[in-house]
């Protein structure tokens, strides 16, 4: 996947100057940054749930920003879940598969191996609204590692889920992306979880990514005092 000089303004305000990132394949990147510094903007754009008002998205060397959403082979996890609350679990995640080509058998297997592995597995009968927020927050998750894409959006995909439960996950992600052949891209304030999962870490603030590299680099050698300063680096 890769951007190319993305900028996004809402009104007068630009919350993306020129974001520029490539993205190797199965790479798994994780987006820190303050509050505001446009992440999930990023997230939305790259999924075709927002436009931008100039640049480039390609993913398998294919312009992806002016296909439709369900076009684009990429599924995002939504930082508040964006489940359907009138649906049952089961029809939440097997919504984005339907007219697709998958057949209903395939569909079933996958909801239930997805669901086993989340710890969501006696809850498919469920509507949303009868789930606690780390429960909705895994059917989120189980939503998006169904449809298989060659992209995961995660956008603090875990920030609910209790200290256990987080660690479980957070092994699940990291043994679902050896087994899947998908890049992922995660948003989290939670640094230890940035620096155990991701290959590369993109720090972004002020309308850009401050630094990109590896979690030792960004860590080791910090690009400049705001990166040194977010990411605690020793002085
Ligand atoms: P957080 O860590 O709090 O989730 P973020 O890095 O994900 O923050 P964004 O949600 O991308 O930040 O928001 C970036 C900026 O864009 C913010 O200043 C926000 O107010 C603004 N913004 C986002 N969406 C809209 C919108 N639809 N209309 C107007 N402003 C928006
Ligand atoms: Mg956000």
């Amino acid at each position: 996947m890769e951007l190319h000089e993305i900028r996004k303004s809402y009104g007068n305000v630009t919350v993306l100057d020129g974001v520029s990132l490539t993205m190797e394949a199965r790479e798994f990147i994780a987006f820190l940054g303050p509050s505001g510094s446009g992440k999930s903007t990023l997230l939305r754009i790259i999924a075709g749930l927002e436009t931008p008002d100039s640049g480039e998205v390609v993913l398998d060397g294919r312009r992806i920003d002016t296909l439709p959403p369900g076009q684009r082979d990429v599924a995002m996890v939504f930082q508040h879940y964006a489940l359907y609350p009138h649906m049952s679990v089961r029809e939440n995640m097997a919504f984005g598969l339907r007219n697709t080509g998958v057949s209903e058998t395939e569909i079933s297997a996958r909801i239930d191996q997805a669901a086993t592995a989340l710890e969501i597995g006696d809850q498919l009968d469920k509507k949303p609204g009868q789930m606690s927020g780390g429960q909705r927050q895994r059917v989120a998750i189980g939503r998006a590692i169904v449809k298989n894409p060659a992209l995961f959006l995660l956008d603090e995909p875990l920030s609910n889920l209790d200290a256990a439960l987080r660690t479980r996950t957070r092994v699940e992600l990291a043994q679902l992306r050896k087994r899947v052949d998908a890049a992922v891209i995660m948003v989290t304030h939670d640094q230890a979880e940035a620096m155990t999962l991701a290959d590369k870490i993109v720090v972004m603030n002020d309308r850009r990514i401050q630094q990109s590299g590896s979690p030792m680099e960004v860590y080791g050698r910090p690009a400049n005092a705001f990166v040194a300063r977010f990411v605690g680096s020793p002085p």
